[in-house]
């Protein structure tokens, strides 16, 4: 039985074809979880590594053998690599000797690959947070951003540590909890570990701009055919704020 069969091609069959349950069936490091979202004709599962990553890879890649573990085990190995010539280099060893250029270069190239690894792995894990990191900087440093004339365009800037470093900004603030957004508490103030908050909708209600909108707007907003981006540039909000109020996520109480 194949598993990176065309959808198509079971499509025209009479009987469709159902893919195999692989659920806890291990190949190498890799435990079948769940069938994956469907994103294509070829059946993708839900895998748990050994190390405890969850990734999505193709049912016939997995069962070939062409993958055996969630990245981890290369990642390793790299970073082994990387520290031993590390340790070598340390040791004032190979300096002199034939292959001392090449191992320099093999050590860099590890060292880079493994990092590499590393954060890739870390954004997987923390999409959410992720996101609210790339908005952020986005929000302040692109103009083509809806929400740009707010932030970057009011001179709001991300600190030079969040801004080179996902993984700085991790560190800081944590992961985004469900139903949080990134709020600033000095509206006024930069992205910086100091004046940023994980905040839910309520509390960032209390203290952001579009407390300056009437029940008056809140109603014409509701009732208005503009664009986001319009109404927002029309009442000096962000866009953000616009969506909360039509979405009913402020401004509850108004009818
Ligand atoms: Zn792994």
């Amino acid at each position: 039985m194949r598993f990176d069969r065309p959808q198509w091609v079971t499509e025209s069959a009479c009987v469709p074809r159902q893919p195999l349950d692989l659920t806890g069936q291990t190949y190498g490091q890799l435990t079948a979880l769940r069938l994956a979202p469907s994103q294509s004709h070829h059946t993708r599962w839900v895998w748990r590594c050994a190390c405890g990553n969850e990734r999505e890879f193709f049912a016939s890649n997995v069962r070939q053998g062409d993958v055996t573990s969630c990245g981890c085990v290369a990642a390793k190995r790299h970073a082994e690599v990387a520290a031993k010539l590390q340790a070598q280099r340390e040791r004032g060893e190979d300096i002199r000797r034939h292959g001392a250029i090449r191992s320099q270069k093999a050590l860099e190239r590890a060292t880079s690959w493994a990092e590499k690894r590393r954060i890739a792995a870390l954004k997987r894990q923390h999409k959410h947070t992720l996101e609210s990191w790339r908005q952020m900087r986005a929000r302040c440093t692109q103009q083509s951003h809806g929400d740009y004339p707010n932030y970057g365009g009011r001179g709001i800037r991300v600190c030079e540590r969040w801004r080179e470093s996902f993984e700085a900004f991790l560190q800081d603030m944590g992961p985004r909890p469900d139903g949080h957004t990134l709020d600033r508490k000095d509206n006024d103030g930069d992205y910086t570990p100091e004046n940023c908050q994980w905040a839910t909708y309520t509390t960032q209600n209390r203290n952001s701009r579009h407390c300056k909108l009437t029940v008056d707007d809140v109603r014409a907003i509701r009732g208005s055919t503009e664009s986001r981006a319009a109404l927002a540039r029309h009442y000096g909000v962000t866009e953000t704020a616009i969506y909360l109020v039509t979405t009913r996520r402020s401004w509850r109480d108004v009818a």
